[in-house]
Parts: C-alpha cells; sequence; structure tokens
C-alpha cells in the first residue's frame, strides 16, 4: 500500500470508530478515540482505553501518561508522537477509567487489528497487561516486559514487545526504571535490519515458568 493509500484506510476506520454506537461507552464519548500518527510507522503503540483528557480531545494518549510516553519516546528515541502509531485497544472511554469489558475490547477488535494490517509496522508495543494480552495470553507482565517475541498474527509475523503502561510506571519509581530500560531495548530492537528469530526466541527460552 501507498502511503496515500493507507492514510486513506486509516481515515476509513476513524469514521467507522466515530459513526459507531453500539457500546454504551460508545454513545456516552464526548469524542472517541481512533487513534493517529504516521502511517509508516516502524513501531505501532496501543495502550488500554481513552481517559478523561483522550475523551475530551479524542486523540489517544494526551494526559499525564501520553506526555511521559512522548518524553521518553523523544529522550530514548530520538521520535516525535507523529513518528509512531498510536492507539488503544478500547476507543471510547469507560466511565470512571475502570477497566475494559471483553464485550467492548471485542467490539473494537477489527478496528485494531485492521489499523495494525494497514500499518504492517516492524514491532507492536503493548503498554499494559490488557493490550499485551492481546497477542500474549496468560503471562504476567512483570516477567515478560521488556522482552520481544514473534507471533503469528492475521497471516503476518510481528514482533511484539511488551511494556508497562506508563500510567503504571508514573505510579511507582521501580517501574519507571524498568519502563525507560525498555524503551533502550526497543530502540536496539528498532536498529537491528534484520531481527534474528533464534535470537529473540533464545532470551524468551531463558525466561524461567513462562511456558
Ligand atoms: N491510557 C491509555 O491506555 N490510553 C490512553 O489513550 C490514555 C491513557
Amino acid at each position: 500500500m501507498t502511503t496515500e493509500e493507507k492514510k486513506k484506510a486509516l481515515e476509513k476506520v476513524a469514521q467507522e470508530v466515530r459513526e459507531f454506537k453500539g457500546l454504551d461507552i460508545a454513545r456516552n464519548a464526548t469524542k472517541a478515540v481512533p487513534g493517529e500518527g504516521d502511517p509508516d510507522a516502524k513501531i505501532f503503540f496501543f495502550g488500554e482505553a481513552p481517559g478523561m483528557n483522550e475523551d475530551l480531545q479524542g486523540r489517544p494518549f494526551v494526559g499525564q501518561a501520553g506526555k511521559l510516553l512522548e518524553k521518553i519516546l523523544m529522550s530514548e528515541l530520538g521520535l516525535t508522537r507523529d513518528q509512531i502509531y498510536i492507539t488503544n485497544i478500547v476507543k471510547y472511554r469507560p466511565p470512571d477509567n475502570r477497566d475494559p469489558f471483553p464485550n467492548e475490547i471485542e467490539a473494537c477488535r477489527e478496528w485494531l487489528d485492521k489499523q495494525i494490517e494497514v500499518i504492517s509496522p516492524k514491532i507492536i508495543a503493548t503498554l499494559g497487561r490488557y493490550s499485551m494480552a492481546k497477542f500474549i495470553p496468560d503471562v504476567s507482565i512483570s516477567k515478560v516486559h521488556g522482552q520481544a517475541r514473534f507471533v503469528n498474527f492475521n497471516g503476518h509475523r510481528y514482533i511484539i514487545f511488551p511494556m508497562y503502561h506508563p500510567a503504571a510506571a508514573l505510579r511507582a519509581g521501580s517501574m519507571m526504571q524498568q519502563f525507560i530500560a525498555d524503551f533502550g531495548k526497543l530502540k536496539n530492537l528498532l536498529g537491528e535490519n534484520k531481527v534474528e528469530e533464534s535470537k529473540i526466541e533464545e532470551k524468551i527460552s531463558q525466561q524461567p515458568g513462562l511456558f
């Protein structure tokens, strides 16, 4: 797909997200939050669901968590937010920022899948446990964050890089250090021309108690 074609396909998804009224959270949203960024991004980030600021602006990660993400993106990777793609697993704000329900994740699933397919990134970085669980279920984020792995998904093979959610990093100093350190690993991964599967899988198999 050309960049123009990608833009159009992403706008079509965004339009559908904005028009959808099939969930309470969609009907009650101030603004839907489809996602945004570079259609040719090498890294695709996705978090959980919009919060209050995102709901007001219709843009993902514009509150405190987003500010942290932007700061570390720049300091560790030298990237601005327009050079990545960023979205959420659920496109509407759940009331009082509660965790998303399974039916809400399911209702938004095809949009996220389409966004991934269109952008076709080198790396998918998941922010927090809900987004991680889409690709890597039944593991603890504290055990696997910062470890890349290959996952077959909808006929493609993607590098999945699980990370803590930036809001969690803001809450605890120890997580902040790990969150920043994981960005360092992400930078190395991004810089590798050809990521060797054996290298990644070896790293995973060294983790006790994972499989
Ligand atoms: N937290 C998320 O998971 N997503 C946002 O867009 C903002 C905060």
